[in-house]
């Protein structure tokens, strides 16, 4: 009992220090949209974050009693609730409409599980834009969304690694094969050692939690995994289009620490497609969400543009850490 107690005052301290000595979201440099960052940016390390058990819960589930509450907030949901389907506007430089592709990350970020609409996700928004120095009203504006797609980006190492340059891929001796089961289709798939044991760790988990993702294996199963920055380049060359939001020319699959999986497709759309639609589609899943709520415990952080698109962030891209 008294470990525990000590163990909880630790916690406690650390989540504290970890508020306290974040740096202001407002004052960082936007980065780039592109699974390309900016070579300013600097990292957040991920190691020793906390696990993160909770559920997330789709935006029309079932509502928990207290996600009415408070009633103050009541204009924040109000806005919220308009804006997470109606807001027209272009947060990685390409018109979109709404937020709700990005909501179970933000409910993940703010730790509430209520709906973008409710009064408690409000509260929830308004303690985080507190601790990051933004007007504390309960509102996703589109500053506030920034600050939050600015603090996702910084936690991927390859956004650090890009500091200093586009990074050198492994050699391709040191990479781990995944099981023919684990590519999509069967597809031949590699990554680094550990960053595939940590998929195989998540994915026990996650088949194990939720019954859903047991049942159908082609869930969460690896579609791109390791690509060699000679095939990158070719495939640039070929179909143009590379140095764009949706295609890098210096891609984070070159570390090995990059996977994208499968989480469905929307009716005619590729897994992998950045259309609105699939995009939307795939955030509603269930797949992505338990990733959203649970990725962290096994050191996976996401590109949110992106849903299939996860990073391991247990290892330097240098592989040093
Ligand atoms: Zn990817």
């Amino acid at each position: 009992m008294r470990t525990l107690t000590i163990v909880a005052a630790f916690a406690i301290l650390a989540v504290f220090l970890a508020v306290a000595l974040s740096p202001p979201s407002r004052k960082a440099a936007p980065p780039p949209v592109a699974e390309t960052p900016a070579a300013t940016e600097v990292v957040e390390q991920l190691a020793g974050a906390a696990p993160v058990l909770r559920p997330s819960l789709p935006p029309d589930a079932i509502v928990p009693a207290d996600c009415a509450d408070p009633v103050a907030l009541s204009a924040a949901a109000v806005d919220n609730a308009a804006s997470v389907t109606g807001r027209e506007w272009s947060p990685w430089g390409r018109p979109e409409l709404g937020w709700e592709i990005y909501a179970p990350l933000v409910g993940q970020e703010i730790s509430s599980t209520c709906p973008p609409s409710s009064q408690a996700f409000a509260a929830a928004l308004a303690r985080w834009q507190g601790a990051h120095r933004l007007d504390a009203n309960g509102v996703m504006t589109a500053p506030t969304f920034e600050a939050m797609r600015v603090t996702w980006l910084r936690r991927r190492p390859f956004v650090a690694a890009m500091a200093k340059g586009c990074p050198p891929a492994p050699p391709e001796t040191s990479l781990a094969a995944a099981d023919k089961a684990e590519g999509y289709s069967g597809k031949a798939i590699s990554l680094r050692p550990a960053a595939l044991a940590a998929y195989r760790s998540m994915v026990a988990a996650a088949r194990m939690e939720v019954p859903e993702l047991a049942a159908d294996h082609r869930l969460l199963t690896i579609f791109s995994g390791y690509r060699a920055p000679a095939d990158d380049e070719a495939r640039c060359d070929k179909d143009g289009g590379c140095g764009t939001l949706t295609r890098a020319r210096c891609s984070a699959h070159r570390t090995g620490l990059a996977m994208d999986l499968y989480l469905g497709e929307a009716p005619g759309s590729r897994p992998e497609s950045s259309e609105d639609g699939n995009r939307l589609f795939q955030s509603r899943s269930l797949a992505y969400r338990w990733l959203v709520a649970n990725g962290m415990r096994f050191g996976f952080v996401s590109y949110p543009f992106e849903p299939w698109h996860w990073e391991w962030a247990g290892e330097s891209v240098e592989g040093t850490r």
